[in-house]
Order: structure tokens, then sequence, then C-alpha cells
């Protein structure tokens, strides 16, 4: 298997420490806000490597955190932190904060079907790790104090910034960081800050009512369940020029170490050509996608036209051709089921190694998925086909086995409410639609209203 290693900005072959089980860490969510579609774009990466990862034969020890506490408004120490500043605006505690997005976040992965790790871990279940990990790197000299804050002493590395490639001096250019009195380098960072009075989220410690830095956490809880060296760590490509590098000085600071040995990043969605965020209010969520009518695997389906490592840019007709394209898939499975042929071993066997052959060239998912074309058009339709379209579906999550040709499956009475429903609904008879609903539910389905009318699951 190759993937691209950002540290060595080549495809190398993926060797891991330990043949049987492959230990990586995803730079999780910040749990403040609904995710976006841009967000969920690394989640989808992260689940396809997983994927890929575990049809290679490999068991997996996989953790991501969530962050919940220490995220400045900037990546730099710059700003508020980003859980406070959705508590004022939503008149909440930072902890209810937490706890609602997260719980919104995890639902966005579940629709996407996306794999989840093996260990979820929230920052603020992991002060005491952190406190650990802090007063180590202080022991070994990395740190100076200011009043208020710990800073990690970028200058005591050999080098700083070895996965970005960036000078020191690099960074004076561009940076808009504020000085905070005593801050001796510009790339030096806070790993532990004092909380001011009004600071809800604070921790008794060695410094007193403190809280950490945001790069802290992820080194911390890599450390706890990975070690001080594992195999992979993703993140967005934004990570690569601060939280990365600052991960990597902290894991030196610790134990001399780089932290993991392949460093994956997925490149951005954009809008119109500029980066979904927050920021530029340029951006949807998976609900927004459902109400507009799109089921959240058709944006996986639409993912997979393009590399993880290229842009991909988000229109409403990329859209409609990803749901086109879920719809035809679907079917043409179908067919495969219903199929009483014999498919030729010769010709599953080549699927089957042109397939492994692209998602082992460092996720090659529009070349893999080429593969999967030529197999649902294959005219010879057969169970064989259908097998190995299900083995397929391991790497790419579209729960193809839950797909039965769901139409005829839905008793007739039950399309009559429909049908009624949508009548009721064309007739602006709130009422009615609402009983008719209600029945729905009764009767065991799922009702969601989109464009195109009532759909029930
Ligand atoms: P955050 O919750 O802001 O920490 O971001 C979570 C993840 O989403 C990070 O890995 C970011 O790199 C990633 N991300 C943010 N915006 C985009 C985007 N427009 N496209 C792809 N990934 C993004
Ligand atoms: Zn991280």
């Amino acid at each position: 298997m190759k993937i691209f290693n950002t540290l060595t900005r080549d495809k190398e072959e993926f060797n891991p420490i330990n043949e049987k089980e492959v230990c990586l860490y995803s730079c999780g969510p910040t749990v403040y806000n609904f995710a976006h579609i841009g967000n969920l774009r690394a989640y989808l990466f992260m689940d396809n490597l997983r994927r890929v990862l575990k049809y290679n034969g490999y068991n997996l020890k996989h953790v991501m955190n969530i962050t919940d506490v220490g995220h400045l408004t900037s990546d730099a120490d710059e700003g508020e932190d980003k859980m406070m500043k959705a508590a004022r605006r939503e008149n909440k505690n930072p902890f209810e904060i937490a706890s609602f997005y997260m719980e919104k976040f995890l639902n966005d992965i579940h629709k996407l079907n996306i794999d989840k790790p093996e260990i979820i871990a929230r920052a603020t279940e992991h002060i005491d790790i952190m406190e650990q990990y802090v007063k180590k790197i202080i022991e070994n000299g990395y740190t100076y104090s200011t009043e208020n804050t710990v800073y990690f002493d970028t200058s005591k590395l050999d080098k700083y910034g070895v996965l970005s490639n960036r000078k020191i001096e690099d960074q004076k250019a561009g940076a808009r960081v504020e000085f905070d009195n005593g801050k001796k380098n510009i790339s030096d960072f806070a790993v532990w800050i004092k909380a001011p009075e009004n600071h809800i989220m604070k921790w008794d410690s060695f410094f007193g009512k403190c809280y950490p830095g945001w790069h802290l956490e992820c080194s911390a809880m890599g450390y706890k369940y990975l070690g001080e060296n594992f195999d992979i760590h993703t993140g967005g490509i934004d990570h690569i020029p601060i939280h990365h590098e600052n991960e990597i000085a902290q894991s030196k600071g610790f134990s001399g170490k780089m932290p993991a040995n392949y460093w994956m990043h997925v490149n951005f969605l954009l809008v119109n050509g500029e980066k979904m965020s927050k920021s530029l209010n340029n951006l949807y969520t998976l609900e927004e996608l459902e109400e507009k009518g799109y089921e959240p695997l058709v944006y996986k389906m639409f993912n997979f036209t393009s590399n993880y490592r290229n842009q991909i840019n988000f229109t409403w007709e990329a859209m409609d051709s990803a749901k086109t394209a879920l719809i035809r898939l679907r079917e043409g499975y179908i067919k495969h089921v219903n199929g009483m042929k014999k498919a030729s071993l010769d010709e599953i066997k080549d699927y089957e190694n042109r397939f492994l052959e692209a998602i082992n060239d460092d996720l090659n998912m529009p070349v893999a998925m080429s593969v999967v074309w030529e197999v649902i058009k294959n005219p010879c339709k057969s169970k064989e086909f259908k097998d190995l379209l299900l083995k397929f579906d391991e790497v790419l999550g579209l729960n193809l086995k839950d797909y039965t040709g769901n139409k005829s499956e839905i008793p007739e009475d039950i399309q009559k409410l429909v049908v009624a429903r949508n009548e009721a609904r064309n007739n602006k008879n709130w009422a009615e639609s609402d009983r008719l609903r209600d029945e729905l539910i009764k009767k065991g389905y799922k009702v969601k209203d989109t464009k195109e009318g009532t759909v029930i699951e």
C-alpha cells in the first residue's frame, strides 16, 4: 500500500510498526458549532483510510480527539477560546455547548456511515494526562513561563517546521501573532495557560487554575493511547503549518521522538473557488443537504470523484450528478442481486486486482470507482458480481447490502398514506398533513419533508 507522506513529500510504501495492528491518530472537530460539509470531508477521508487499511487486512487502533477546550479563535495563541465565545452566543455554559455539538457531530458521521475510530477522546476528560505531559516537557527544559502562560520554546529544537518546511523567519513576515509580553520567538506557542477570572473551563494545576493550549491535547492523548511513536497521523491541510508542527515539537520535547511516521492531510472543500468555512459564511451542513433532498450518502459519493489530496469544488450540479450516480449504483447492484448468470472467475480477479491497485495507490478513489462502474455495467448479471460489489463496499461504505430495491417493499397502505399526505400538503391542509405524519410514525416510519414531497424510511 502506498500513501503520500507530508513529512517526506513523497508517496511511500506503507510499513507499519507492528504488522498486526496499525495505530493512527486523527485530529477531530472543535465542538463549538455545527460541522459543515467541508469539515465532514476531513472525516470522510479518515473513513476511507480506515476502510482501506482494514481491506488490506490490518487491525486498527485509531484515536480521534474531540476538542472541547483550549482552541482559540486563531490557531496561533490569539483570541478567545472558541467554546467560551459559543457559550456567550448561545447563553449556555461551555460544557453544554460541547456536549450538544459533539452529539450533532457524531450523528453526522453516523449518517455518512463513517467507520468510527476505536477511541474517541474528549480533551476535557484528559486534563490529567495533559498536565503530566506538560510537566515532563518543562522538566526536559523545553519551556519558559511568563506570568500567565507556559510557552514551548521552539528555539530549543534542532529544527522547528519539519512538516511544512517553513523557516521561523518566513513566519515573521506573514504572522499576525500578538506577542504576549515575554514570548521569545514568533513560533513559540502556549502549552499551559492561566485562566482569567471569568473563564469557566479551568482546572487546578501546578501553575494555578489553568487550561491547556490547543495543541497539547493531541500530543498527550496520542501518547496515552498509542505510545510515543505510532504509524499514521491525519488532519486537514490547515493543520500542517501550526497545529501539527506544534504537536511534533511537543513530542520532541517530551520523548525526543517523532509522534507518527506518516502524516496524511486532506485538502479543502471549496465553494466558488474559496474554502468552505465559518468565517466566509459560505457553508452548508449535512442537514441542509438533507432538507434539499440529498441523502448524506450522496455527499459521500460526491467526495469519491476526487482524490483527498486535491481540492474539490462544491456545486449543486455536482450533487445532482452524485445523486443520480448513487441511484444508478444501487439499481445496478440490484440487477446483480437478481442475476442468474455465472460470472467469469478471471473477470472477477481482474476487477479485484484493479480495485485494490487503485485504493492502494494513495486511496485513488476516482480510479477505484471506475472499476466499480465496470462491474455495475457488466451485462452478465450474476450473484458473484453482487458479492464483489459488497466486498468493494467495505471500502466505499455506501451500505449497499441494506439496499433491497426498496420501493416494492413499502406496503400499499403505507404508500397510500404518503400519497394522501402529499395531497394534503399541496392543499396546504397542515392539520391533515400532521395527522398523516403521526400515523406514519406510529406505524414505524421515519418521515422527512423534501422538495420532492414526503420521503419515508
Ligand atoms: P475544526 O472543527 O475547525 O477544528 O475543523 C475540523 C476539521 O475540518 C479540520 O481537520 C479541518 O482541517 C477541516 N476543514 C475545515 N474546513 C474545511 C474545508 N473547507 N474542507 C475540508 N476540510 C476542512
Ligand atoms: Zn490535533
